[in-house]
């Protein structure tokens, strides 16, 4: 008898279509390599963003969130979100809605991607960011509007800070316990997958009590943990440090071997993330995925790409590593490893999209539809 396992997705705006185009049989092809066929996908197709909003009227239908809720998985494509005026992003809301308050990015160099690093093979961390609280709250307050008039008003007469009333305001809130349960997650992740290292990524020394909050509340979880983490460097623990935001920057460029788990309130993870995706070849192969206490949902770092949207040009190789991290998620490791190991062969084989390609000497870029035929074909040939 096969064993279906369903899995709902959304397709994603701009460039979504090509790379879900691209990923859908290359996804299909490993479960079924796998599991010799014992085991096999079956799509529930969601709507969401611009989709939605044009056959339904709704950017995040009630169907899609309780389809979602009832399967406790997803995976997404991007969704576009204009800036200024419009909506609020629905990408923001979704994590919102189903409480995902760890969002993790895997940084990892795989041979033969370019780098402007001299030993990028030394590039393989996890990105851990809140998810939920910083300045991704969304509170803030046009300049000139009567909000931010009266809150101008209270800072004024209350808290004795005078500021122009041109000036449009925002807040920027961490909680104890918002920083204490994702501390908590990623702490007991550290520990499943023997990870050796978690560095807290902060701005304390400016942001007081907020950023170095968030510090000092990330320590004491971790000290609840002492006979598993070591704030010294004693053999056999995790190291458990931090370091300020600014120089972790300099810090993943210059000795990315000193780092393995960042953990990061939510704006620190947001720049990081791109700028360590950068290390590694782009946003085209940095994956994503955001969990909660009871749904997670899979998506790559990068957004709707609309440049490139229906060219068939763009690298579906995010798209694909987050179907691997899905597949480990419910426990179909040896398709997330099938899978890995045939990305890793293609790209090692200077076979990629043109985001890669322009960064190489000599390489033709392939298209987004044939860079996924090529890796299907690789799983299909498999021994
Ligand atoms: P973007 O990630 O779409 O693009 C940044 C750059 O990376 C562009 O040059 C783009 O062409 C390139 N790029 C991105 N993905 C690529 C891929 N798979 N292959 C090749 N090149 C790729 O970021 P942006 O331009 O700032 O945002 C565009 C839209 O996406 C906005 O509406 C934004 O809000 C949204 N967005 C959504 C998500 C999400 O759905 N989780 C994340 C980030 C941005």
């Amino acid at each position: 008898m096969t064993d279906i396992v369903t899995i709902p997705y959304i397709e994603g705006d701009g460039a979504g279509d090509d790379i879900w185009h691209a990923s859908k049989e290359v996804l299909e092809e490993s479960v079924q390599k796998a599991y010799g066929g014992k085991k096999r996908i079956k799509w529930i197709s969601l709507l969401a963003g611009e989709k939605a909003l044009a056959k339904t009227g709704e950017l995040l239908p009630e169907e899609t969130l309780q389809t979602v809720k009832a399967h406790q998985v997803a995976i997404k494509g991007p969704l576009t979100t204009p800036v200024g005026g419009g909506f609020r992003s629905v990408n923001v809301y979704l994590r919102q809605i189903f409480d995902l308050y760890v969002c993790m990015r895997p940084i990892r160099f795989l041979p033969g991607l370019p780098s402007p690093l001299k030993k990028p093979e030394h590039v393989n961390f996890i990105i851990f960011r809140e998810n939920t609280e910083d300045l991704y709250k969304g509170i803030e307050w046009r300049a000139e509007s009567k909000e931010s008039l009266i809150f101008l008003t209270f800072l004024r007469e209350k808290m004795g800070v005078s500021l122009t009333d041109d000036t449009g305001v925002g807040v920027k809130p961490i909680s104890r316990t918002g920083t204490a349960r994702f501390t908590r997650w990623v702490l007991d992740y550290a520990i499943k997958n023997n990870r050796k290292a978690v560095t807290v990524v902060h701005k304390g020394n400016i942001m007081k009590y907020t950023e170095g909050a968030f510090r000092e509340w990330a320590y004491e979880v971790a000290r609840g943990y002492a006979d598993k983490l070591t704030f010294s460097g004693e053999k056999d623990k995790i190291l458990f440090n931090d370091r300020i935001a600014d120089n972790m920057f300099l810090q993943v460029i210059l000795r990315p071997e000193d780092y393995d788990i960042l953990l990061c309130p939510n704006l620190n993870g947001d720049y990081l993330s791109d700028a360590c995706a950068a290390l590694i070849g782009g946003l085209g192969v940095a994956p994503g995925a955001n969990f909660g206490d009871n749904v997670a949902i899979f998506e790559p770092t990068h957004g709707s790409a609309p440049k490139y949207a229906g060219k068939d040009l763009s690298n579906p190789t995010s798209f694909l590593l987050c179907g691997a991290m899905l597949f480990r998620h419910i426990n179909l490791e040896k398709a997330a490893d099938i899978l890995e190991y045939a990305i890793e062969e293609t790209v090692g084989n200077k076979i990629v999209t043109y985001d890669l390609a322009r960064q190489m000497d000599n390489v033709r870029p392939v298209r987004c539809s044939e860079y996924g035929e090529v890796i299907k074909k690789r799983i299909e040939q498999r021994a």
